[in-house]
């Protein structure tokens, strides 16, 4: 018996994720925070992870953390958290809870990967609505096909991924009103855009929020939370693996939530670079730049391929989404030095 013939057609048809090595590069390719915590804040952590129980099962929901979370994130009252490894659980979890033979899912496209490989592992029908040329939304498409698809799903990532823009919020609102399904805005670049729909969920019943701490600079945790309805919380919950946030993940988070504004800190930085650095890129030769309201730049270059391909022989891990994204390559904003590095090896690889 070979794989081929057990496996699922839309399995076999997948690709796995793939990671490029990243040793000793100037790693500009995920959106990570470049700045490590103060060493006075690692030992402390390392101190507090030594207490963690590691023979015990976590607390399956992360009370704690909850708690905690909806404090620092001004969780509105009467909502709820669901606690995920990282947003890309969480994103399964509502995938797997509302796929049905026969139901739909949409999003503007391109957008996050995960929408249509979650849609196409559950069996939802995925229909990606196209972005303008400028990779702005166009709601007015966007509205006509939701009203002929009637899709369970909406995915909206507020701000874009791989785009960086930011939709008018008078758009989502106006996705939001003519759902018949539900909406998940996906906030994972929300402290970098400082825009956010949190405060609403108690205004739209068919409304949840997701959230990350990935791009805040705790990737290597794996730890992402849904906001909404304790009604909506309740059925996904059933879906979640009893353990999915270990014991270690949760003592993390609860040491740096406590510690918030390191990050919050970090992240103004990130937001003042972006800024140089976005100048700097549309000052490029034939480098058009999008407007990002995220951690990172969508650009376009003359040839992806080849630009990419020079940066990385000169050390430099960039995102290269050519031939899907024509010509265009994703840049994360970085440290000052590791930003200059990247325009000095640019220029020449263009
Ligand atoms: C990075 C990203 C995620 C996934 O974040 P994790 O919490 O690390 O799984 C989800 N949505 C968007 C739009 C992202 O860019």
């Amino acid at each position: 018996m070979s794989p081929e013939k057990l496996v699922r057609p839309e399995i076999l048809a997948l690709t796995a994720y793939q990671v490029p090595e990243a040793q000793g590069m100037v790693k500009l390719d995920a959106m990570e925070n470049p700045y490590p915590l103060p060493p006075a804040l690692r030992r402390e952590l390392a101190e507090a992870l030594s207490r963690v129980d590691l023979n015990r099962y976590p607390e399956p929901t992360g009370r704690r953390v909850r708690e905690l979370l909806a404090r620092r994130m001004n969780l509105p009252a009467g909502m709820e958290l669901l606690l995920g490894n990282g947003s890309d659980d969480l994103l399964q979890i509502i995938t797997l809870a509302v796929a049905r033979p026969g139901t739909t899912m949409m999003y503007p496209a391109p957008s996050f990967v995960m929408y249509g490989m979650n849609a196409a592992l559950c069996g939802m029908k995925a229909v990606a609505v196209p972005l303008r040329e400028d990779f702005s939304f166009d709601a007015g498409a966007f509205l006509v096909r939701m009203k002929s698809e009637r899709p369970e799903l909406v995915f909206i990532a507020y701000p874009n991924n791989p785009t960086g823009v930011l939709y008018p919020e008078e758009d989502v609102l106006r996705v939001i009103r003519a759902a018949e399904g539900l909406v998940v805005l996906d906030e994972a670049y929300h402290v970098f855009a400082g825009r956010t729909f949190m405060q609403r969920l108690g205004e739209h019943p068919n409304l949840v929020v997701l959230r990350t701490l990935s791009k805040l600079g705790l990737a290597g945790i794996r730890l992402g939370y849904l906001a909404g309805r304790p009604q909506w919380i309740e059925q996904f919950n059933k879906v979640r693996q009893a353990y999915n946030v270990n014991v270690l993940t949760q003592a993390a988070a609860l040491f740096m939530l406590e510690r918030l504004e390191v990050l919050e800190e970090q992240a103004a930085r990130i937001r003042t670079e972006r800024a140089v650095l976005g100048a700097a890129l549309a000052g490029l030769p034939g480098v058009t730049v999008f407007p990002s309201q995220a951690n990172f730049f969508l650009v376009r270059v003359p040839r992806a391929e080849r630009t990419y391909e020079a940066l990385r022989r000169q050390g430099v891990l960039v995102r290269n989404l050519h031939p899907g994204l024509r010509d265009c390559l994703r840049i994360t904003v970085g440290t000052p030095d590791e930003n200059r590095i990247l325009l000095t090896a640019l220029q020449e690889a263009l």
